[in-house]
């Protein structure tokens, strides 16, 4: 592909498969300048009453349908549907290449990666590190092969920013023959956090160089501790299940909990594995919902209550751990759905990490910031809300890894 091909009004396609949704992305692909979203979208329900939406950037829904469970609508058929929806939307404008969002890269990708053969039998090879996701990462990458077997694909990996991190920061305490056989703290959301590297500098100096800590808070939910702009530690780990208390995911668990639940409660592993993925977190302790829009209304509700009260607490005490990580903290960053939209979120947090010097500007933390914080960020430390793009991050690795290739 020379660079030439971007001359023309180009698109790019960027994919995060999940295990019950689509999620895409259009970009407009012209030389020289950062690609410019189109549309995005997603189908999600996979499995059963299955939804397409697709939205412009401003957020006016530019397509939408619902398929009844009886319709079985599975990922195979929601790659078909989504292909018939782009074709018309596409205008005749060519397909550059496909960006996919791929939880692990193993030991080996530490960058995006031009996918041919050989590299997705590898990438195959990691499905048992992450049974849940990458399974359904490379399906469409397959279904794409076999369609259009000539458009260029990339693989990017939410392992891959965190790569460089210390020996000592990836291995657990376990017999050595365990860690070579993989078993280690790989990290994860690292699209969001390298996105998230890559604007600090225009945020404020202090954060380019400094020790910050970013909190991703979605769905999933990990915080990273990064030192001038480089992953130094995350509180994911092996799993996208260590660490924070998530949606539904419990986070880090004292391993004996899972062999009482096996032993002494007849859990099998599968369903062991459904109920720390799926049932746990704000979900399981609340008993009421995932999302954090319904919980902050029904708050006054004690098991509501409690639940983000054990949210916010697992935050400020990996906030302490990570700032040990790095001997000291400069910035928090909050970002993805519930870090950008949840003040209340951000002031229990930033209260509970008052011994590290934050002071919260309520106002501001109203306003979403940028800062959030009393007091000048290059003398006091300071917290901010810097939203997160993953699909953008996707868009301009893709153009990096043709650029080079051209
Ligand atoms: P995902 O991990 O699926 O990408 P998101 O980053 O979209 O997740 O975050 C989803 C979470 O963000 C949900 O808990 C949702 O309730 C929360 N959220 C979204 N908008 C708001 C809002 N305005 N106020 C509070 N929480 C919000």
């Amino acid at each position: 592909m020379s660079s030439g091909a971007q001359t023309v009004q180009s698109l790019l396609l960027v994919l995060n498969a999940g295990s019950s949704s689509i999620k895409f992305s259009v970009f407009d692909a012209r030389a020289g300048q950062e690609p410019a979203e189109c549309f995005h979208g997603q189908i999600e329900g996979i499995g059963g009453a299955a939804h397409f939406i697709a939205k412009a950037p401003g957020g006016q829904v530019v397509g939408e349908h619902r398929w009844t469970e009886a319709e079985h609508v599975d990922h195979q058929k929601a790659l078909v549907l989504l292909s018939e929806w782009l074709t018309p939307h596409l205008q005749g404008r060519p397909l550059l290449a496909c960006g996919h969002r791929v939880v692990h890269g193993g030991r080996r990708y530490a960058q995006p990666v031009l996918i041919d053969d050989a590299v997705l039998t590898e990438l195959e090879a990691l499905c048992p590190l992450a049974p849940l996701h990458q399974p359904h990462n490379l399906a469409p990458i397959r279904a794409i092969r076999e369609h259009l077997p000539d458009l260029p694909q990339v693989a990017c990996f939410d392992t891959a920013f965190h790569h460089g991190q210390d020996e000592v920061v990836q291995q657990f305490a376990l017999p050595r023959a365990v860690t070579e056989a993989g078993v280690r703290r790989y990290g994860f959301h690292g699209l969001s956090y390298e996105h998230i590297a890559s604007v600090l500098p225009k945020v404020h100096p202090r954060l380019a160089s400094g020790r910050v800590i970013v909190a991703h808070l979605g769905n999933g939910a990990s915080l990273c501790a990064m030192h001038g702009g480089r992953s130094v530690a995350s509180t994911m780990g092996f799993s996208a299940l260590d660490g924070l208390a998530m949606g539904t995911r419990c986070g880090t668990l004292d391993a004996g909990v899972v062999f009482h639940l096996q032993r002494e409660m007849k859990l099998t592993p599968e369903q062991t594995e459904h109920m720390l993925y799926h049932d746990s977190g704000l979900l399981g302790m609340s008993g009421v919902s995932n999302d954090m829009r319904e919980l902050r209304t029904r708050s006054s509700e004690p098991q509501v209550r409690l639940a983000l009260d054990i949210y916010v607490h697992r935050i400020v005490r990996e906030i302490g751990s990570l700032a040990a990580a790095m001997g000291g903290l400069d910035a928090l960053v909050f970002t993805a759905g519930i870090g950008e939209n949840d003040a209340d979120t951000r002031a229990e947090v930033l209260d509970g990490c008052r011994w590290l010097g934050f002071m919260l500007d309520v106002r501001r933390n109203a306003a979403r910031g940028p800062c959030i914080t009393e007091g000048d960020p290059a003398q006091v430390p300071s917290a901010w809300v810097v939203p997160t793009d993953e699909e953008g991050m996707l868009a301009r690795h893709v153009l990096k890894v043709l650029a080079a290739r051209a």
